[in-house]
């Protein structure tokens, strides 16, 4: 590494990304290329020789940004938000410029004590109860996704479990949550060895808001527990990733503490919204909670990755996922004087991801925060308060359905769908960075112009 060249080359990819996003609106949102685009764009095999960097920002120009959807654009709305900012993206640079690898405490002690400083400064900021602290039994760690979180704790809980009841018992142990619950569950049940037919993805519908039925929960564990299997874990959701549906936790992490199950909560979006007071009773009942999980690199303006899980017994993880090889083996790890964060995850090897959390919170700041989310949610009421105001959007037909393709082709906004109770539902969701109301109000317009044109087409 030529320090010269770094600062030289890097400067140059700063003003690209500068130039990127001064012109971001003029690119499509949703990527108008075909399939295997790009093979017929690159050659065959990597180069022998080097190349120069203009080169490769020429062809970065044509051939990549082409084949980009652009997240980062005002004018996204699909999906869920996926933030970055000035703050996050110092933090990314910071850790690909010190690029170390933190699986243990020695191998950079100051990756792990930033990680659970700033982990405890977010679980202060979104008041989740001090067993979650890092100054207790509990603590956060930060995942790469929300996948990985819930993978982690599955696995937690099942050793936790077995441990008690003896290995035989892994077929019987069933999890329950409800059929909103993201599919990053179902495939930690798969990779946890849960028994496919022991994962109750309970029906939810609109009188509930799509939210569990404790009631149901409850009539679904009782009948497993009289045909003699073992409930064990149990997924709630703040924010589902279909409707923003909201579980209520407290009903339900009662149930699950009556049945000695483990309780999780998935706040992976909305989680977010907490550092407002006004929005923080979305998670009441998170006392009740084994563990929580929110990603700060949706809507907390902290560039991805960063899946933060806070837990409140952290020898349950630790036992399911230590490995103590002896080319790991040092004092501090023998002593026990130490978190070791390999242990609290899959992988071993790990990034420096809490410094780009502390920009955010330090740049920022917490009222900053507030108002950044705050913008969002009365951006998002302006918008249904257009929909509510043209009654075509309230007649769902499977003409409409085109909608999102008709509206997403248009390149100018890009939206997603989903189905609610058999409804074909466009959804609109607010969360990138540079959105404003300009933005807002525009992509309404979209909208009523491709129905106007769907719907003239249908008619006529
Ligand atoms: N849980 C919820 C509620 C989500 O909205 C999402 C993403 O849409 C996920 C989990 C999965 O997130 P990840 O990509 O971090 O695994």
């Amino acid at each position: 590494m030529d320090a010269e060249q770094l600062r030289e080359n890097a400067h140059k990819m700063v003003d690209f990304i500068a130039d990127y996003y001064k012109t971001i609106e003029n690119f499509p949102v949703l990527s108008q290329v075909q399939p295997g685009y790009l093979r017929e764009l690159l050659p065959d095999s990597a180069p022998t020789q080097p190349e120069s960097l203009q080169h490769i920002f020429d062809d970065i120009q044509a051939k990549i940004l082409p084949g980009v959807t652009h997240w980062q654009s005002p004018n996204y709305f699909a999906y869920y938000p996926s933030n970055s900012s000035i703050a996050g993206f110092l933090g990314e640079m910071l850790s690909a410029g010190l690029n170390i690898v933190g699986f243990s405490w020695i191998t950079s002690p100051a990756a792990t004590e930033l990680e659970m400083i700033v982990l405890d400064w977010l679980a202060k900021l979104i008041k989740l109860p001090d067993d979650f602290l890092s100054t207790g039994q509990g603590g956060g760690v930060i995942q790469g996704t929300a996948s990985e979180a819930v993978l982690v704790v599955v696995l937690a809980a099942r050793d936790n479990f077995l441990r008690r009841v003896g290995k035989n018992a892994l077929e019987k142990l069933v999890v329950y949550a409800s059929d909103q619950t993201h599919s990053a569950l179902q495939k930690a049940c798969q990779i946890a060895g849960i028994h496919p037919e022991n994962c109750r993805m309970l029906t939810t519908n609109s009188t509930t808001s799509y939210a569990l039925s404790p009631i149901v929960l409850n009539e679904a564990i009782s009948n497993d527990i009289t045909s003699g299997l073992i409930p064990f874990f149990l997924c709630g959701t703040v924010g589902t990733t279909s409707s923003t549906a909201v579980d209520p936790l407290g009903e339900l992490g009662k149930i699950a503490k009556n049945n000695g199950m483990w309780f999780h909560v998935d706040a992976a979006y909305a989680g977010s919204a907490c550092i407002c007071p006004e929005y923080r009773h979305y998670i009441d009942g998170v006392e009740e909670a084994d563990s929580f999980n929110m990603n700060a690199h949706k809507w907390f303006l902290t560039n991805f990755d960063c899946s933060v899980l806070w837990i409140k017994d952290r020898t349950a993880l630790i036992q399911s996922l230590s490995t103590s090889p002896e080319f790991l083996k040092n004092k501090a790890s023998q002593a026990n004087m130490v978190v070791d964060y390999k242990d609290w995850q899959i992988p071993l090897g790990r990034r420096f991801r809490s410094l780009k959390l502390w920009m955010v919170l330090r740049l920022y700041g917490l009222e900053n925060l507030q108002s950044y989310i705050r913008n969002h949610i009365t951006l998002a009421k302006n918008f249904e308060e257009f929909v509510t105001q043209d009654p075509r959007f309230e007649i769902v037909t499977p003409r409409i359905y085109s909608l999102v393709y008709a509206v997403n082709s248009t390149g100018k906004i890009f939206i997603s769908h989903t189905v609610l109770s058999g409804t074909y539902i466009l959804r609109f969701a607010v969360g990138a960075p540079l959105t404003e109301e300009s933005h807002v109000n525009a992509a309404w317009k979209v909208l009523q112009d491709e129905a106007s044109a769907l719907l003239s087409t249908s008619l006529g």
